[in-house]
């Protein structure tokens, strides 16, 4: 009788312990279905041990452990471990996090269920469902040998439905590769000296774990630098991980990796994905069977036993850390990652976050850059336009609308940026100054005008219209301020005959209607787009020559420490979109205040000078990446009672906080309401982030001992990116 260690999802960080007849050192890393409760729950199995502190008589036995797919390995248990100590969470919900459903559950897989078994087919990328049934299974593999897709090796008979995969693990089953995977499909573009030095740099290096920050402007090619880095890593028979900030926002970058790879398998991995989709593509890469891994933040938990290389996109994206549940940073599990299988790692960016920005000044990362763009002779010319002197038109300066006329007599396209969608941010009363106010969240309802309703962005209730004011009774209520439908609007009237194209949230809500908005843009079947940061992120679109902003004064203000880093790299990221190809680009910054450094760095594109300054001033004010932190936040239906909790926590945290942890004081959060909830934040912050994590440690568990208000909960985040 063995013991078996398993982990749950269930909100305690300690494991379970059941016992089991046959379970072996083999099943560590499988799959299993336990008792639990008056219930059974699904788990995995970290250990397998001889005794328990448990009396004997008090554990129960496995109900079954699912050996029809191939158990996780131990370097991806290490990984998901590191995961739950670092962001201080149950590693039963790290592994929730990390493992598609469908393989989390450890039922018998049934027939409908049955796909990961056997992945081969033409170009060894089309998925092929194996039924279980073994008469069908045979059949169906006898048709694939008959066809060359597969061969086998197999003296006695073809492995039944349930032994498929097992066979195909042990090479009785060999998918058929008819051309080398890192073949490269057609002509490959004359790589620029920057990118010839930067690849070299990465291969010279040798295989082994380095951190690289590939610092090159928008349009520089550093796509190609790492597809080139992906081919050396698949022509030595390893596998690659690609992450990027957003899959629905890039179409184009799957249709690219593929098309350069096609005898290679490559998978997506996105959340967006159906459960069996995401199952399969999981199932082949911990197999070992998918060549390239390209994927959103979660497919940083891919099982990958041949990794050779990882490559993070966009690297600064914000999209990059879960903002509920487990908030990890899979750009920061990904160098982890990469130390931790000895890999090497390239970070890149137009725009790097300051804090990996430093890490190459310090010499903790290596710097690689690209300065010019690969095809167009130039960035494009970027003009502040000073709306202090100018008379707007539904905020649209003469300028601006004059630079639109020009691309739309020569028939180019035009992309007006403006970061809010709706039609205006909130509806209100002139006479006695009401405004819209979501009855859920410290927010306003944004106006719709679209389809007649107020909304509220954050918690989605929405209503209709008033017709009168609701406090004092007046007729002539307004919109006010504005949206990109409202930009729409009047783009459509100054300019009857272009056709103006609104690409938001709202307009592209599901992954067809956005990739058909993307095929319309880049068929030039739109002459001018009004978008928000939709449009920011990874675009080429050949025709585009100007991007106007609109709006982007608010961000300079705001009081997140990092909101002027923000609005920089979405500013570059939008304005790297015009003049791509080889029609020069221009970019018209809308603004009152032109002066202000931010502008001045972004008139120059010296994305350093800019980086440089803020960083003094991080310095000077102790954030990070010269401190680190740790942020509490509580939530409950009274402001109070999440108040009062963190008032308890602070008194515990400074019960035992060491020399060197600062302790701030409790407050509620910008935003207190969402969606009915009460909302009030702790920070603590240390120099040193072995001393802070040294103390989290201590104190969450502290913390999970304490009982707690009905309705309260709390959540705690390492290195929050909103303080
Ligand atoms: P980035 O990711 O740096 O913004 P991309 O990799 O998307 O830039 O490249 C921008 C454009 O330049 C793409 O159309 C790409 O095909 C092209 N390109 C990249 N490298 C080269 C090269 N060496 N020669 C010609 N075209 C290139
Ligand atoms: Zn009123
Ligand atoms: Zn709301």
């Amino acid at each position: 009788m063995r013991i078996v260690r398993v982990s749950l999802p269930v909100p305690l960080p300690q494991l379970f312990d059941y016992t089991s007849e046959d379970a072996t050192e083999g099943d560590v890393g499988r799959c299993v279905r336990v008792p639990f409760g008056r219930g059974e729950k699904s788990g995995v199995i970290v250990a397998i041990a001889d005794d328990s502190a448990i009396e004997a008589a008090r554990l129960k036995a496995v109900r079954h452990v699912q050996r029809e797919v191939a158990p996780l390995p131990r370097d991806w248990l290490e990984l998901v471990a590191f995961v739950a100590r670092y962001y201080h969470a149950p590693l039963g919900e790290v592994i929730a996090l990390a493992l598609p459903p469908g393989l989390r559950r450890a039922d018998a897989v049934s027939d409908r269920e049955a796909d990961p078994l056997l992945d081969v087919g033409d170009a060894g990328r089309a998925a092929l469902a194996v039924p279980r049934r073994p008469s069908r299974a045979l059949a169906l593999l006898r048709d694939l040998v008959a066809l060359g897709v597969v061969r086998h090796s197999v003296v006695r008979a073809l492995p039944s439905g349930d032994a498929l995969a097992d066979a195909l693990r042990r090479g009785w089953i060999v998918p058929v590769r008819r051309t080398n995977p890192a073949d490269a499909a057609g002509e490959l573009p004359q790589l620029t000296a920057e990118q010839g030095a930067a690849i070299d740099a990465v291969l010279a290096a040798g295989p082994g774990f380095v951190p690289w920050l590939l610092q090159g402007v928008t349009g520089s090619g550093k796509t190609e630098v790492y597809l080139r880095l992906a081919a050396r890593t698949l022509e030595a028979g390893r596998q690659v991980l690609m992450l990027v900030p957003e899959i629905a926002l890039t179409p184009q970058l799957e249709a690219r990796v593929a098309g350069r790879f096609p005898s290679a398998t490559v998978i997506s991995l996105h959340s967006g994905l159906a459960p069996g989709a995401r199952s399969r593509g999981f199932v082949q890469a911990l197999e070992g069977r998918a060549d390239i891994v390209l994927g959103t933040r979660l497919a940083v938990f891919a099982a990958l036993p041949r990794l050779g290389l990882i490559l993070v996109d966009e690297e600064h994206d914000a999209s990059y850390k879960q903002q509920e549940g487990v908030r990890y940073s899979a750009r920061d599990v990904a160098v982890w990652r990469a130390r931790q299988r000895d890999v090497p790692i390239v970070l890149g960016s137009a725009t790097p976050s300051l804090e990996s920005w430093q890490h190459v000044r310090v010499g903790r990362y290596r710097g690689l850059r690209l300065s010019v763009r690969a095809v167009a002779s130039t960035l494009p010319a970027v003009r502040r336009i000073d709306t202090r002197r100018a008379r707007l038109d539904e905020g649209l300066s003469p300028a601006l609308q004059a630079a639109i006329g020009e691309r739309l007599e020569r028939g180019e396209q035009s992309l007006v940026f403006i970061n809010r969608r709706g039609y205006a941010p909130v509806l209100s009363c002139p006479s006695c100054s009401w405004v819209s106010p979501c009855p859920h969240c410290s927010a306003n309802l944004v106006v719709h005008l679209a389809d007649r309703r107020l909304r509220c962005h954050h918690c989605g209730c929405d209503s209709a219209i008033p017709r009168v004011c609701p406090v004092c009774g007046n007729q002539d209520i307004q919109p006010f301020g504005r949206g990109t439908q409202r930009i729409e609007a009047r783009l459509v009237e100054l300019f009857p005959d272009a056709r103006v194209l609104r690409v938001d949230r709202d307009s592209a809500r599901t992954r067809k209607q956005w990739e058909a908005m993307l095929a319309t843009i880049a068929a030039g079947e739109a002459d001018i787009l009004v978008g928000t940061q939709m449009m920011a992120k990874g675009h080429d679109f050949p025709r585009l020559t100007l991007v106007g902003v609109v709006g982007a004064d608010a961000s300079l203000h705001a009081a997140d420490f990092r909101a002027p880093e923000r609005l920089f790299q979405q500013l570059m990221q939008v304005g790297g979109r015009a003049g791509r190809a080889h029609l020069p680009g221009e970019v018209l910054i809308q603004t009152e205040y032109p002066e202000h450094p931010l502008y001045r760095c972004l008139v120059r594109h010296d994305f350093d000078a800019f980086a440089a300054r803020a960083l003094d001033e991080r310095r000077q004010a102790g954030f990070p990446p010269f401190t680190h932190q740790a942020m509490l936040r509580a939530d409950a239906p009274a402001l109070d009672d999440a108040m009062k909790f963190l008032a308890h926590a602070r008194r515990l945290a400074q019960d035992s906080a060491p020399e060197g942890l600062q302790v701030f004081d409790v407050v509620p959060m910008r935003m207190t309401r969402l969606a009915r909830r009460e909302r009030a934040q702790l920070l603590v912050e240390a120099g040193e982030r072995a001393l802070l994590q040294e103390f989290v440690g201590r104190w969450i568990c502290v913390l999970r001992a304490q009982r707690l208000p009905r309705d309260l909960r709390w959540q705690l985040d390492v290195d929050p990116l909103e303080v």
